[in-house]
């Protein structure tokens, strides 16, 4: 039987980033995950300021901003309208790249077996993983980072339930300006014109070469509108939001058109010795609020800066020691913003009565003076349409 100090399951952003803050700071650590390339997946793709803030503090920023694609300026618009042009905050970086930039970070001193972890055992004092091989590993923590798969969850009577179902889907897709080099933008983003589409925003950014979008919605998985999208994304993009045209002229969608639908969880019993969970384990987030990766780089910050430190210089990995953890302030304000940001972005989307109405002409008035103060300031400001 291997023995370690910690075993992380699942080698997404989480795992990884425990796995490469850990390795770094010399803990002895085992990293189980199956893929030995994390394969290609549609999850988050950007990274703003806030979160590349978070990032700088677990240690990593400089492993992994070279990889991601700065959008320098952005636009905001609606109504076909340019409102702002603000000074970019956005990190392109597609999923799988920014996992296995995250891993090549990882110091030699960690051990990555590529398998699935099927059993777990936790206790007071020792955490037995079993592997799909069959072969065990002895930790003193298990880090469960193993994203949205519940199934060692139950194994120890953790429980997940779902708060809301298909709070919100995110459309992915390439786009490209038809008959021209450039867009005149860097990045925009576009609020939607009428609420009854049920759409938060589309973003428009870089990702090497390539203008990414990801069109976020507010409907079911059945609606024959996400039908027309797989069909004819450009036709169904130009429906919901006829305007945009002005600012991105003709376009053509590039490659596929990737649709996926994001519940909210929270997570039960999961106070409990030997074993703490992060990032989607512990629960997730809404894509169009965009906080997922913000848990996830906190809840790692705080575990690997502050509470393994503390606990390993102790016997025994106890449930009042893990419970630290999740009674962090720091953590419990992240998750406390994110779920509020996730059901606030949706009802001032989707709400089509007076006061709906009122919250969105607020937001466009408040960011079009924002945008006019600036373009004071600045000189060279461009408010073309
Ligand atoms: C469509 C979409 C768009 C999103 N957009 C954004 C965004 O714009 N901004 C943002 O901040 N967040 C966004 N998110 C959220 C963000 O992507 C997630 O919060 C984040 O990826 C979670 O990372 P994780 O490491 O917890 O989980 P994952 O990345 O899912 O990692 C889980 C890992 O566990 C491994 N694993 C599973 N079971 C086992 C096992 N039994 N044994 C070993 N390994 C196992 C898997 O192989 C995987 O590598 C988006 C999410 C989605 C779905």
């Amino acid at each position: 039987m291997r023995r370690t100090d910690i075993a992380i399951i699942g080698g997404g952003l989480a795992g990884s980033t425990t796995a490469a803050m850990l390795g770094r700071a010399g803990v002895a650590t085992i990293l189980i995950d199956p893929h030995p390339v994390y394969p290609p997946d549609f999850r988050c793709e950007k990274l703003d300021s806030s979160q590349v803030a978070i990032l700088t503090k677990t240690g990593l920023a400089d492993a992994i901003l070279p990889a991601t694609t700065h959008d320098h300026t952005v636009w905001i618009a609606r109504f076909g309208r340019l409102i702002d042009r603000r000074p970019g905050d956005q990190h392109g970086i597609m999923y799988d790249t920014l996992v296995n930039t995250m891993r090549a970070a990882i110091p030699t001193s960690v051990e990555t077996l590529y398998e699935k972890a099927v059993k777990i055992r936790t206790s007071d004092k020792q955490q037995i993983v079993t592997l799909s091989s069959g072969d065990e590993i002895s930790a003193r923590l298990i880090v469960l980072a193993n994203g949205l798969n519940i199934g060692l969850r139950h194994h120890i009577g953790i429980e997940r339930t779902i708060v809301s179902p298909c709070h919100s889907i995110t459309l992915g897709f390439d786009l490209a300006p038809s008959g021209r080099e450039h867009f005149d933008f860097g990045a925009l983003t576009y609020y939607p014109e009428r609420a009854a589409d049920r759409a938060a925003y589309l973003t428009l950014f870089p990702v090497r070469h390539a203008m990414r979008a990801n069109l976020m919605v507010y409907r079911d998985m059945d609606d024959p509108w996400l039908r027309e999208c797989r069909h004819d994304m450009r036709n169904a993009l130009f429906a919901l939001m006829p305007k945009l045209h002005r600012l991105t002229g003709d376009v053509d969608v590039i490659g596929p058109v990737r649709i996926r639908p994001a519940d909210l969880y929270v997570t039960q019993g999961h106070r409990q010795p030997g074993v703490v969970l992060v990032g989607d384990a512990f629960c997730t987030s809404c894509p169009a609020a965009g906080t997922g990766t913000t848990k996830v780089f906190t809840d790692v910050e705080r575990l690997c800066n502050v509470h393994i430190p503390a606990w390993l210089a102790t016997n025994g990995m106890n449930a009042t020691k893990i419970a630290a953890f999740y009674d962090d302030p720091v953590k419990q304000a992240c998750d406390q913003i994110c779920a509020e940001k996730a059901y606030s972005l949706k009802s001032m989307s989707i709400d089509t009565g007076l006061a709906g109405h009122a919250n969105r002409w607020l937001r466009f008035i408040v960011r079009r003076a924002i945008g006019a103060l600036r373009e004071a300031r600045t000189p060279h400001a461009v408010t073309r349409h």
